[in-house]
């Protein structure tokens, strides 16, 4: 079983970091894939170039095994969308092995604007990080997924490539890529919120210096 976790990576933090090894070792997987988005659809776009976010990814996992790096979506350049990743990853892992989507509770909460939602579902489980104790979604269209795909058992997920729904708990840590943004850009300390290889990146490449505009 793959698990697969998309985002902007800008910069890769202990939240991401921290919510992947949790998820990794809890439902048991044989590798969990972090997948840096080259376009945004649905925010703004990425302060830092793909390559540089890349390879800070690439740094933060690099001793981390069944922790990886997968570059499809900077590699195929324009928007990065869910669907067509998970296109791409079937092309190539075939139509069996089960896929877990990590998403945080806040993204499942709009999921089913996505693009081509209920098809996301037919090529992978999603795996929804939480709080302890959060409420569920309130559209009801959304909590009629959720009741009809939702299992607690692995054996469920183990047994399909895709169609269910998962409900996990992770480590909280508030940490945000905005806020450590914001900390470089105003000269203060970002330490212990990121790996010490990132930071030396963002430092040796100068990133985030100023505030982006549409922040
Ligand atoms: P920004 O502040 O730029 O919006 P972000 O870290 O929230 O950055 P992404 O890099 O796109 O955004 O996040 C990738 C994924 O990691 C998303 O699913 C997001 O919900 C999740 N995530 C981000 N921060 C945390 C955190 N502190 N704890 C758990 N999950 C997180």
């Amino acid at each position: 079983m793959i698990g697969l976790l998309g985002g902007t990576f800008d910069p890769v933090h202990y939240g991401h970091l921290r919510s992947a090894l949790d998820v990794f070792e809890l439902l048991m997987l044989d590798e969990l894939r972090l997948i840096p988005l080259n376009q945004a659809v649905h925010r703004a776009q990425p302060q830092a170039p793909a390559a540089a976010r890349l390879a800070m990814v690439q740094a933060a996992v690099a001793d981390q095994p069944g922790l990886i790096v997968d570059d499809r979506e900077i590699e195929r350049d324009g928007p990065s969308r869910t669907y067509d990743t998970l296109v791409s990853l079937r092309a190539e892992l075939g139509l069996r092995v089960p896929l877990c989507l990590l998403i945080g509770a806040d993204a499942f909460s709009g999921f089913l604007d996505w693009h081509r939602p209920l098809d996301i579902l037919d090529l992978t489980h999603l795996v929804v990080m939480q709080r302890p104790e959060a409420a569920l979604p309130r559209d009801i269209n959304l909590r009629t997924q959720l009741q009809e795909r939702r299992t607690d058992q692995l054996a469920d997920l183990r047994a399909a490539p895709g169609g269910r729904i998962w409900v996990q708990s992770v480590t909280q840590l508030a940490i945000s890529a905005t806020a450590i943004r914001h900390q470089i850009a105003t000269g203060r300390s970002a330490r212990f919120l990121l790996p010490d290889a990132v930071l030396e990146m963002i430092h040796a490449q100068q990133l985030y210096r100023t505030e982006h505009l549409s922040e």
